[in-house]
């Protein structure tokens, strides 16, 4: 264990790193599978997953051993040469998904920003350029991509947006109908909203949207970057929904923590992005690919989709029971181990309260408490993170007696 203290490394972040988030007064420096561990040595029990990224634990062996065997072999050529790993790991997504073919890149924002292109090169020559997208989303943090964002938060201070999004209410299909006109490329969406505060789509909404997308022409993009690689007990949210898109974004957990974000586009499109249209320097390099096929080769053969749903029942079981006796939880929503906890109040303080007690869990907005933990949690964990919201929302009452 180091011998300098976290304070050390909190000034040094104060100090020297653009402050662009407001880190938790913690320096964490190891994790094994569900837990993390401080500069200190205290141990938590990590319901976030790095934000829906190291969905198969931390520093999983199987992903360890890949990328350690991969970056002692090749690390990186450019794609002005073929590598052996990018295309099989293509292949394998495209296999468990729609068949299509793949661009690879490093983030969420990357990936959506290519899949934008793609529509909009696709949609060039009948004048078609514009997204419709849904309030309250989340695309990452690019311009387009924030141009594509539903909410003015992230938004302001970075206007002029870029041109060609138009946001409609989510859920609402009337509202899409009335949003299409003869510039519409596509229809963006999250199948379920992550930072929006974890807001499912209606199954209906999503079929209504894909008949819309087939009856005037255009396309359907779904953006999966924090509800894909297995957090909705299938590998791809799409798969639980039984709908399919015309493209999706990925990024997350597809390296389990090593960076890399793609988009898929179905078989019929995929000469849309000719040579020259669309790079990325790093994207598919051999490491990169190496973790993202080790991801997905775990998933399917330790069972982590099954173990997702066994999780989930179980997480679920116990949180309907906590909403029915608590009375600050209005709200339990989400799919698989993606949830969100809407509470009476904003979630700060018993986001405090549950890490002062040994739990990593994440706001979603304001007031919704939101839950992402590793496809590989076991019993013993779902009942500690229960127990332990359950303890922080009593903190919570007492806070409030004692300021009334
Ligand atoms: N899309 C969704 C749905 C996300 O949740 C996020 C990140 O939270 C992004 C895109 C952006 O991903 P990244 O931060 O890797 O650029």
């Amino acid at each position: 264990m180091t011998t300098e203290n976290s304070e050390h490394f909190l000034d040094l972040h104060q100090k020297y790193v653009l402050g662009t988030y407001s880190p938790a007064q913690l320096v964490l420096n190891r994790g094994s599978m569900a837990k993390l561990y401080d500069v200190q040595g205290n141990e938590y029990l990590d319901f976030t997953s790095g934000i829906g990224v190291c969905n198969l634990g931390h520093c999983h062996p199987r992903v360890t051993e890949a990328i350690q065997r991969q970056a002692a072999k090749l690390v990186h050529t450019s794609n002005l040469f073929a590598n052996e790993n990018q295309p099989k790991l293509a292949h394998l997504i495209s296999e468990h998904t729609f068949g299509g073919k793949l661009f690879f890149c490093n983030s969420g924002a990357e990936a959506n920003e290519g899949m934008i292109k793609f529509a909009r090169k696709w949609g060039q020559e009948q004048g078609r350029y514009e997204m419709i997208t849904m309030d309250n989303s989340f695309h990452g943090r690019t311009l387009a991509t924030l141009a594509a964002t539903g909410r003015e938060k992230y938004r302001k201070g970075f206007q002029p947006d870029l041109e060609g999004f138009v946001h409609t209410p989510f859920n609402d299909i009337e509202s899409v109908k009335k949003a299409v006109s003869d510039k519409t490329a596509a229809v963006l969406v999250e199948p379920i909203q992550g930072e929006g505060g974890v807001i499912p789509a209606q199954p209906e909404f999503l079929r209504q949207l894909r008949q819309l997308c087939d009856d005037k022409g255009i396309l359907l993009l779904f953006d999966e970057v924090q509800c894909g690689m297995g957090r909705t007990t299938d590998l791809f949210a799409h798969k639980t929904y039984g709908v399919t898109p015309d493209a999706t974004a990925m990024a997350k957990a597809l390296g389990n923590g090593f960076p890399i974000g793609a988009f898929e586009v179905a078989k019929q499109y995929g000469d849309v992005l000719t040579p020259g249209t669309h790079a990325s320097t790093f994207g598919g390099s051999p490491l990169a690919a190496a973790a993202g096929i080790a991801v997905i080769e775990t998933i399917f053969e330790e069972g982590l989709l099954q173990n997702c749903e066994k999780m989930a029942a179980q997480l679920w079981g116990q949180l309907h029971q906590l909403k029915n006796n608590n009375e600050h939880v209005k709200d339990l929503r989400g799919s698989g181990l993606m949830i969100g906890l809407e509470l009476d109040s904003p979630v700060g303080d018993v986001l405090s309260a549950c890490r002062n007690k040994g739990l990593l869990a994440l706001p979603a907005g304001q007031n919704v408490l939101r839950l992402l933990p590793p496809l590989i949690i076991e019993n013993e964990h779902i009942s500690q993170a229960v127990e332990t919201i359950e303890e922080a929302l009593k903190a919570l009452d007492q806070q409030q007696n004692s300021q009334d």
